[in-house]
């Protein structure tokens, strides 16, 4: 519409303007997630590593204890030991005490016959004819006796041979990602080599005529790709193999041969930028030219655009631009998608409710991540923006408040469903 010669008039607001566009049918979180969950399967191959190198690896088979733990009986306690049988069952007792000891390494070689103690330390094997141990601290000696008080029951102060795990258990399952705690069981049940998947090696490439390298110069229509070091720590952090892949141009032939290349290298690809519909939006026009997009909009805020496909057989993450949008989707997306494909299986994120230190008026159709932290008495706050440029507000938080997808009005003092960042491994 023009309103005379030379002169155009822009068009009135409608009143839906803040609503969802007209006629787009949006991929509900919980149906996006549901189809990666379902189309998804590992596809990381299976190696062998020393144990000393299985942190945050993933299991590809079942563990099972090569021996029990402990192996053998052994005393809990610094004490004395003695065949429960042959003392009272209650009121002061006195023993005589063998020469020799058990120590922890160093058993003691005979037996010990009934009605005699013997000494034993922490950790040493229970000697033949010994099955009670008294505490150091609840005896007296005069070196060739010992004398306590009972009554004391039989087996006390003693570990069973087997009563942690007894071997030919299945200590830890198959897509099991090892911590340092998994680590310290497998070794002691005899475990020393583990047959693991090996490292999803997980691509990162930035996209976006505007964005450049941090350490190179930027004139002021340019940014600095933070997207990249972001998404490759991400990667990091969640025990993949992080392959850095650059920065492509908003061409589609350039990113047609990177993404050619790094189906080479990767065995998943995250591209941020150029995710939506638009003009300059590359990477989900060219997974569409390839016939390979499968969903690029999904009823989340922020971060809608989201292009899935695969190219050359390896899936591509089209993850939006904007940093919190990148992050964001990373977490709720990228992340369980990823874990399935290194073998770890479906992931959810721990969340707790906790009451909202904030208020805000939700409109019903998207899920809103809100970039969040708890204060002191266990409130959430929210940044003080929503704007999905505040890359600061990233940095502030320390998790996301989850806003279900219908409206909602949070008051102070709501609860409201609390996501730290630490249940996403970040
Ligand atoms: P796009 O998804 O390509 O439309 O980008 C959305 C917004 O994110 C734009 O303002 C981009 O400049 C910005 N952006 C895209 N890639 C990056 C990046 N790697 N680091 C920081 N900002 C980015
Ligand atoms: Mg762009």
């Amino acid at each position: 519409m023009t309103g005379g010669p030379g002169r155009l008039v822009p068009p009135p607001l409608r009143d839906n303007c803040f609503a969802l566009p007209p006629g787009v049918s949006w991929t509900p979180v919980d149906d996006a997630l549901r189809r990666l969950r379902e189309g998804l399967s590992v596809v990381a191959p299976v190696e062998d590593v020393p144990l000393s190198q299985g942190l945050g690896r993933i299991l590809a088979s079942d563990c099972v204890a090569l021996r029990s733990n402990p192996p053998a009986p052994n005393s809990a306690v610094d004490g004395y030991g003695f065949a429960h049988e042959a003392v009272a069952d209650d009121g002061p007792q006195t023993l005589p005490l063998m020469a020799g000891r058990s120590a922890a390494g160093a058993p003691f070689a005979g037996a010990v016959p009934q009605g005699h103690a013997i000494r034993i330390l922490t950790g040493a094997q229970l000697p033949e004819g010994v099955d009670t141990v008294v505490l150091e601290e609840d005896t007296t000696t005069d070196g060739g006796r010992i004398a306590f008080r009972g009554p004391l029951r039989r087996g006390a102060n003693t570990r069973k041979a087997g009563e942690d795990v007894a071997a030919g258990a299945v200590a830890l399952a198959a897509g099991r990602r090892l911590s340092a705690p998994d680590l310290a069981l497998l070794a002691a049940l005899g475990l020393s080599t583990l047959r693991v998947r090996r490292r999803l090696r997980v691509g990162v490439l930035s996209t976006g005529d505007e964005v450049v390298p941090a350490g190179q110069a930027a004139r002021p229509d340019q940014i600095f790709d933070a997207n990249r070091p972001m998404l490759l720590s991400l990667m990091a952090r969640w025990d993949h193999e992080p392959v850095d892949l650059g920065h492509c141009a908003d061409d589609r032939v350039g990113l047609g041969r990177t993404l050619d290349e790094a189906s080479e290298q990767a065995d998943a690809i995250l591209t941020s930028g150029g995710a939506s519909a638009g003009d300059e939006d590359h990477v989900s026009a060219i997974l569409k030219d390839a016939g390979v997009l499968h969903s690029w909009r999904i009823a989340v805020k922020p971060g809608r655009p989201l292009a899935l496909g695969l190219w050359k057989g390896v899936p591509v993450f089209g993850l939006p631009g904007n940093p919190v949008a990148a992050f964001v989707c990373s977490l709720i997306f990228a992340r369980p998608a990823l874990s399935t494909l290194a073998g770890a299986g479906w992931c959810t994120p721990q969340a707790f409710d906790v009451p909202a230190a904030f208020e805000k008026r939700k409109k019903p159709g998207r899920r809103e991540y809100l970039r969040a932290r708890l204060s002191a008495d266990g409130r959430a706050e929210v940044f003080a923006s929503e704007g999905s440029g505040r890359i600061s507000g990233l940095s502030w938080a320390e998790g996301l408040v989850e806003l279900a997808d219908g409206a909602r009005h949070v008051r102070p003092g709501d609860l409201v469903r609390y996501l730290p960042y630490g249940g996403f491994g970040v």
